[in-house]
């Protein structure tokens, strides 16, 4: 990486700003689901461990430059002091007198995590007035927020010139050089897996995986049926994009002459009628494509094809996976995103680098039981997608060279 780590910085006693990416869900004034916060552990015990005075902020959720109840970090503090097993101490704000007061009187190996930036219009705006009053905190700055990286705000990118040092946190540094592997160069056959509902959020990363000559590109989920209908099928009342009939047909045309094999289903879970009601068991049946009316909605991918992805996996030297296969939060259409959480698992066993980024496919890979045996699961979602895209992540562009 050709971008300053903190590895490079001496933090003794030095007020360092570290962005994290705290958005996690919370119920009740509880975390749910602690993964990102683990995910910057790492760094924060770095800092700490070496004299530093540890600043943390984050954003959370959408509260639209408001001060808003719900999306107070402070629960997150709470969870992180036992994590730490020592007090993350909490500050209602994330400038001002009584910051720069709590900063001030930080000490070597003290944690201070501020209120969510995004209570501040400016944060989003990259306000330079903003971003300038952030950096005042600090001495040094590190950005551990990958799943961030892809905004150009205050804390991410306009901070950056208003610091002596702008470095990378070791989180992003592993992100960065997991997915940076996987796309420059990666072991063949390389496999993709695409999938979730929307094509026109992939167009620009499944270009990128045609020019860098993927094998093999897996689409399941709704965006499948973009591609069915776009090739005269029937798909029902399946999800498509029908604004995006000719680009699902441009894309098959430019896989072929790259001579990327496109792997669509072959058989999918269909219910006749669907009224999502959460705990009710639902009557599906699997059927072949083809043989898809017009009032059917196609759910989930089919045993059949779950076992042709997995015969494509079979030997994949290279996987990335993104995008659920079906409406995976209902059961029984969890099912064919469950057996490719096992099938990537099972080359990952074989000693295949496996690399799964997205919200969706991430609780998938949890739910099957199968997380430790990934080679790398990324924390960011937009920003995972736009770093295989071939796109500068504006967070990662701010910080200092080597
Ligand atoms: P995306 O944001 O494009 O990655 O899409 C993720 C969402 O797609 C998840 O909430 C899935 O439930 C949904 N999804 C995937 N396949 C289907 C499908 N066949 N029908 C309805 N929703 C789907």
């Amino acid at each position: 990486m050709n971008k300053l780590t903190i590895r490079d910085l001496d933090l003794k006693g030095k007020r360092v700003f570290i962005r994290v990416d705290f958005n996690v869900p919370i119920n009740d004034g509880k975390v749910e689901d602690d993964t990102r916060i683990r995910a910057s552990l790492p760094t924060i015990q770095y800092a700490t461990e070496r004299g530093g005075r540890v600043i943390l902020a984050s954003h959370l959720g959408r509260p639209k430059g408001q001060r808003v109840d719900k999306y107070s970090l402070r629960p997150v503090a709470e969870h992180l002091s036992g994590l730490l097993g020592k007090q993350a101490q909490f500050v209602d704000d994330c400038i001002g007198p009584e910051v720069k007061a709590r900063v001030d009187a930080l000490k070597e190996g003290d944690v201070l995590l501020l209120e969510n930036l995004r209570f501040h219009p400016e944060e989003e705006k990259n306000d330079d007035k903003f971003a300038a009053e952030l950096a005042t905190l600090c001495d040094l700055y590190v950005n551990d927020a990958f799943g961030a990286a892809h905004r150009a705000h205050a804390s991410t990118a306009g901070i950056t010139k208003h610091v002596e040092r702008a470095a990378a946190g070791l989180l992003m540094e592993k992100e960065l050089d997991y997915l940076g592997r996987v796309i420059n160069n990666p072991e063949h056959p390389f496999v993709a897996i695409l999938g979730g509902a929307k094509v026109s959020d992939k167009i620009p990363v499944i270009n990128a995986l045609i020019d860098r000559k993927v094998d093999r590109l897996l689409i399941g989920g709704a965006m499948a049926y973009t591609f069915f209908k776009a090739e005269g099928f029937t798909t029902g009342k399946s999800l498509v994009e029908n604004e995006m009939l000719q680009t699902a047909l441009e894309i098959k045309r430019r896989a072929q002459e790259a001579q990327v094999q496109l792997l669509l289903p072959t058989d999918h879970q269909v219910v006749d009628s669907y009224e999502p009601v959460k705990g009710e068991a639902v009557v599906s049946k699997t059927i072949p494509i083809e043989f898809t009316n017009a009032g059917q909605v196609g759910l989930d991918i089919g045993v059949e094809t779950a076992a042709h992805f997995r015969e494509a996996l079979r030997d994949a030297q290279t996987i990335i996976w993104n995008g659920p296969m079906g409406y995976f939060e209902e059961k029984p259409f969890d099912q064919g995103t469950i057996a490719i959480a096992q099938a990537v698992a099972e080359a990952a066993d074989r000693g295949a680098t496996v690399v799964v980024g997205g919200g969706d496919s991430v609780a998938a890979i949890t739910e099957a039981g199968v997380a430790d045996r990934i080679t790398h699961i990324s924390t960011g979602g937009g920003a995972t997608l736009e770093f295989l895209s071939g796109d500068e992540l504006p967070g990662v562009a701010a910080l200092n060279d080597r």
